[in-house]
Formats: structure tokens, C-alpha cells, sequence
């Protein structure tokens, strides 16, 4: 199986192996290894080679173009002294049970930013910049929010502006709304914004009629779509969008919390979906940024971001992984993910099978409200 994109240079990774450093300390969903099992296995299968860039830190010069300087010291004070007073926790939401403080998070989150802007100056000659570390999408200029620090998104879109760019598009296929960048970016004219989320979830904004004057989308899917009705979305609703709209750049945030197996929503899909929808989405465009995001299933996120670069990249994908792949995915363990519901296919192949099914009334009314100008 082989995906079709057209870009005049060859696509790039940016890494950094501050993500390979513990984080987030003990019971949080985001403490699995993520972002270093999709590159190795990316490795293994020798796709890697020449094509990594690694991510620079963000100074504080390029933080607080987003980020309020108080909260960019109060972070860089609380991981140097290991204490979050009373205060800065009401006032900037760390140090709580979905925002912890823990060793590193200073680096690890201006890391973040520092590769997703990094990725869009590589990508300005006309390429793909994969930066799976990031898509923190919920990150406010003052605060913490849903498991995000900074906002790693609006940087990468800010690298496109810096070069003149004045149409960029936004694309946020996470299980969660991308409200974060949307309310970045909703009074730039330059800037478009959609989101696909599970309907029902935290942070229950990104409503069907909630589209910020014309510069944002939001699609919010019943429970349990299946890739048939996601296919019908992407063709239907947002192409369409996105091609009246005439991106010069566009930057995606491809969580892996919408794959089916996803203990954090009830959404369907396969590897093969999410896949689609990003090649759709940067194909519109000639120079694109492709973000990880959420994902708290080991197994299905470091297969969905391996075979991503390998699309992304141009390699063909295999029918099985090779043994040092099915090593590291048999070394992982997840508390939210029960034994019993551990696919075996999670454990030696890349791709899914496809979620086939019907096609509800529902996503048809979405796109048709999506597309409507
Ligand atoms: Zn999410």
C-alpha cells in the first residue's frame, strides 16, 4: 500500500530525545512511551535515515509572542524549585491532576514549541515537516490546559506568517475539540481553523454552529464513527472547505486518540482513516507541518505515527513488523487499556483493518452544515 502526495522536497522529521525522559509522573494517561516507539519503529524499518531534524528549545523571545511572560517563568521557576505555590496553581492550572509539575516539563514543553516552529521553516520550501511531539492544541497563553503546558500548534502556524504566508490553514483531527488554537487565531483572518472532535467530550466548545465569524470549523461526530463515515466527512466537508479556502501552508494535528482501542474516547477508526485525512488535508496545500497530539493507547498511537511518517515519507508499508518492532511493542504496558482488549494485530502489523459500517443521517446533516459557506 502506497499513499500519493506531491510536494517538490523530500519530507522531514524534527526529534529530540527529551521526549525519551520520563514525564508526568505516576496514574496520568499521558506517562507511556509515545513519540520514541513510533520512531523507533520508523528505525527499524529504515525510514529514518538522513531524514531527522532535531528540534531546538524555544527561547523565551519566541514563548511569549503566545505565552504571557508570567506564566513562562512561572514554569521555568516551578521545575527548577519542584514547587508550585498555591497561587501560580489557581492562576496558571499547574500542578493539578491533569497539569502536574514534574522533572523536565520546562524543556520538554519549550521543546515542543521549539520543533513545531522549526517545522514550519523546514517545510517552507515546499515539503512535509512531521513533528509527532507535537499538537499540544489545548495550551493557553496563561495557563495549562488538558494535559498541554504551551501551544506547540499556534507556533508552527506563526512560523507560516512570519514568511508572509497570509492564507494558513489549521486542521485538528484529535478526539478532543482544538480549542486552544482556535481561540488563537479566531480574530486572524489569515487563519482558518477546523476540527473534527467527539461530540460530548472535555472541553464541550467546537459546536456545529460555532464557526468564529467564518474563520473556524468545527465538526463535532456522534459516538463510535467508523471510517466509512469519517471518509465521508473528509471528502465531503472538509476538502471542500479547505480547497475554497486556498491554503498556502497548512499545519495538522493528528491525535491518536480517535483510533478504536482509545481508552480517552469512543470514536472507531483505523490507522488507515487517520491517514487518509491527513493526505487529503496537506495535498490541498504546498507546504504542510504534520503534528502528533493526544493518543493514550500505546500500541495503536506508536503504529498510527509509525505508518504516518511512512506515508508522509513515501515508503511503502508492511504487512508485518519486524521483530525488533514486535520487541518494543510487546515491552509496553498501558493501565487504561485491559489485557482482555489488547488486539493481537496491535502487536506485529502496521496497518488496521478497516472500520467498515453504515453511515449515519447525522454525519451527512455534518457535512452538509460544513460545507455550507
Ligand atoms: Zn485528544
Amino acid at each position: 500500500m502506497k499513499y500519493q502526495t506531491k510536494f517538490l522536497n523530500e519530507s522531514v522529521v524534527v526529534a529530540s530525545d527529551v521526549y525519551r525522559r520520563a514525564a508526568y509522573g505516576r496514574n496520568h494517561p499521558l506517562a507511556i512511551p509515545r513519540v520514541e516507539t513510533a520512531l523507533d519503529i520508523a528505525g527499524d524499518l529504515g525510514w529514518l535515515t538522513g531524514r531527522v531534524h532535531s528540534s531546538p528549545i524555544a527561547g523565551c523571545d519566541l514563548l511569549t509572542r503566545f505565552h504571557v511572560p508570567d506564566w513562562v517563568a512561572a514554569l521555568a521557576e516551578a521545575d527548577r524549585s519542584g514547587v508550585v505555590p498555591a497561587a501560580v496553581c489557581a492562576r496558571h492550572g499547574l500542578g493539578t491532576m491533569e497539569n502536574p509539575l514534574f522533572s523536565g516539563v520546562f524543556e520538554r514543553a519549550s521543546t515542543s514549541v521549539g520543533g513545531s516552529f522549526a517545522a514550519a521553516r523546514l517545510a517552507l520550501d515546499g515539503r512535509v515537516a512531521f513533528h509527532p511531539a507535537g499538537g499540544t492544541h489545548h495550551g493557553r497563553p496563561d495557563r495549562a490546559s488538558g494535559f498541554c503546558y504551551f501551544n506547540d500548534p499556534v507556533f508552527a502556524i506563526l512560523g507560516f506568517l512570519d514568511a508572509g504566508l497570509n492564507r494558513v490553514a489549521y486542521v485538528d483531527l484529535d478526539a478532543h475539540h482544538g480549542d486552544g488554537v482556535e481561540d488563537a487565531f479566531a480574530a486572524d483572518p489569515r487563519v482558518l481553523t477546523l476540527s473534527i472532535h467527539e461530540a460530548g467530550r472535555w472541553p464541550g466548545t467546537g459546536a456545529l454552529d460555532d464557526r468564529r465569524e467564518g474563520r473556524a470549523r468545527n465538526l463535532p461526530v456522534p459516538r463510535g464513527i467508523v471510517d466509512d463515515e469519517w471518509d465521508l466527512l473528509i471528502d465531503e466537508a472538509v476538502a471542500p472547505v479547505l480547497e475554497r479556502f486556498e491554503p498556502e501552508a497548512i499545519v495538522v494535528t493528528c491525535g491518536a486518540d480517535g483510533l478504536a482501542g482509545d481508552p480517552l474516547s469512543s470514536m472507531m477508526l483505523s490507522n488507515g482513516a487517520l491517514w487518509r485525512a491527513v493526505v487529503a488535508a496537506i495535498s490541498i496545500a504546498p507546504r504542510a507541518v504534520v503534528l502528533g497530539g493526544g493518543g493514550y493507547n500505546p500500541w495503536t498511537l506508536a503504529r498510527c505515527w509509525a505508518g504516518l511518517w511512512g506515508v508522509l515519507a513515501g515508503f511503502d508499508l508492511p504487512e508485518r513488523l519486524p521483530d525488533a518492532s514486535q520487541a518494543r511493542l510487546a515491552a509496553l504496558d498501558c493501565d487504561l487499556v485491559d489485557e482482555d482488549d489488547r488486539d493481537p494485530a496491535w502487536f506485529t502489523t502496521l496497518v488496521d483493518e478497516p472500520r467498515r459500517g453504515p453511515i449515519r443521517e447525522e454525519i451527512r446533516r455534518i457535512a452538509a452544515a460544513t460545507r455550507k459557506p
